[in-house]
């Protein structure tokens, strides 16, 4: 940090400390032992008075004068012309030295323009004082007062915004809330603060164990250059297909686009009739819909939440061209049974298995018992372990 800067027609009396980074600007006098903090900014013409004490950060504008009794804490801000006092009722004639009453102004607080802070009377920490106010008894933390006599108006965000009026009231500006209690203000605990919401899926234990892996394969794709598709896609394809025992793996943008290729590849389209499972995510019907083919509903096994595989061949008619099974949850429908329906129809069984990636039946993998199979690498899928 620099050392501090003192401007040449400033006065600094004996025994003073300034700290670093801090600056005096043109006509000040800062009297025998003030102590200053570091960062400090003292505008053109600002008195301090002896021993006083100015925190980190302070900043007083042109033209402010702080007597002996008034204790300034770190990163007060003191607006131009701001009036400190230091005796209730001065007579010039009377001497009343003895009678000094001690002002402090907390961390944080800021004192308006011409504001008079009548001594003996403290300004809680992030308080605001506005412009002109004479304040003539305490003001509490983050209270915000103005006039003469000064009266809390409302509360003051430590960011320095004005907050709603209400019992917990949260910044506008940047999201902090308040507990209000009387004359009392506080900012709330963290968790009453922003109650974070229960997220969707929290990949963070999942993935630290594998952080470097991930981290190594980032690093690889991005100084391959290669951000679509490339050596990366096709090696992927490669072992997907491997795994799940098929000829052809095809990577596309999503699962849900892995339906909608499957089924435009089958050329299904209007006046076509795709039967799925009531309950499924919505891009099983919606891919459906998509292609304008009417998606046809056969309700769920209670058992296994799947197609009930027995309640198909009831809704099969003419314009039947296809079947799209999900397999929910990581568990395979029954696709014994879906098979032979298809084959005594001549219908297409496309594979939903998003969520089933690795799931395993005594006739093998999911993706490899129809004629094309649809997989979702969205992070919260159900992912079978090896
Ligand atoms: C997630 C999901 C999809 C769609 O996969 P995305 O990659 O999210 O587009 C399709 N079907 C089922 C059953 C799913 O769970």
């Amino acid at each position: 940090m620099a050392p501090p800067f003192v401007h040449s027609s400033a006065v600094v009396d004996d025994d003073v400390r300034i700290g670093d980074g801090s600056r005096v600007w043109h006509f000040c006098h800062v009297s025998q032992g003030a102590r200053i903090g570091k960062n400090a900014s003292l505008g053109q013409n600002v008195f301090v008075g002896r021993g006083v004490t100015l925190g980190n950060g302070v900043k007083v504008q042109n033209n402010v004068s702080i007597y002996e009794g008034v204790e300034i804490d770190d990163d007060v801000f003191l607006g131009p012309s701001c009036v400190f006092t230091n005796v209730l009722a001065p007579r010039a004639f009377i001497e009343k030295k003895a009678e000094y009453h001690p002002t402090r102004v907390g961390r944080g607080a800021t004192v308006g323009a011409n504001a008079t802070i009548v001594c003996g009377n403290h300004v809680g920490p992030y308080a605001l004082v506005g412009a002109g106010a004479v304040v003539t008894r305490d003001v509490p933390a983050y209270g915000l007062v103005v006039g003469n006599p000064a009266r809390r108006v409302g509360w003051s965000c430590k960011c320095g915004v004005r907050l709603p009026d209400a019992p917990r009231p949260r910044c506008p500006s940047c999201g902090q809330s308040y507990i209000v209690e009387g004359e009392v203000c506080r900012p709330a605990p963290h968790a009453e603060s922003a109650p974070d919401p229960i997220p969707l899926v929290d990949l963070r234990a999942e993935h630290a164990p594998l952080l470097p892996a991930l981290v190594r394969a980032f690093e690889r794709v991005v100084s391959s250059g290669e951000m679509i598709l490339g050596e990366e896609v096709r090696a992927f394809e490669h072992e997907a297909a491997q795994t799940l025992g098929v000829s052809h793996a095809v990577g596309v943008s999503s699962g849900t686009d892995a339906l909608l290729v499957s089924l435009m590849a089958l050329g299904i389209g209007p006046g076509d009739e795709v039967v799925t499972s009531a309950y499924s995510f919505f891009a099983s019907a919606g891919s459906i819909a998509r292609t304008l083919a009417t998606p046809v509903f056969v309700d769920i096994d209670l058992n296994t939440l799947n197609i009930d595989a027995n309640a198909i061949a009831s809704v099969i008619t003419p314009r039947t061209k296809a079947i799209i099974v999900p397999h929910l949850f990581g568990l395979p429908a029954d696709m014994r049974t879906i098979a032979k329906i298809a084959a005594a129809h001549g219908l297409f069984v496309i594979e939903d298995a998003a969520q089933a990636f690795m799931a395993k039946t005594p006739e093998g993998p999911v993706g490899g018992l129809g004629d094309i199979a649809c997989f979702s690498v969205f992070p919260p899928k159900s992912r079978c372990a090896r």
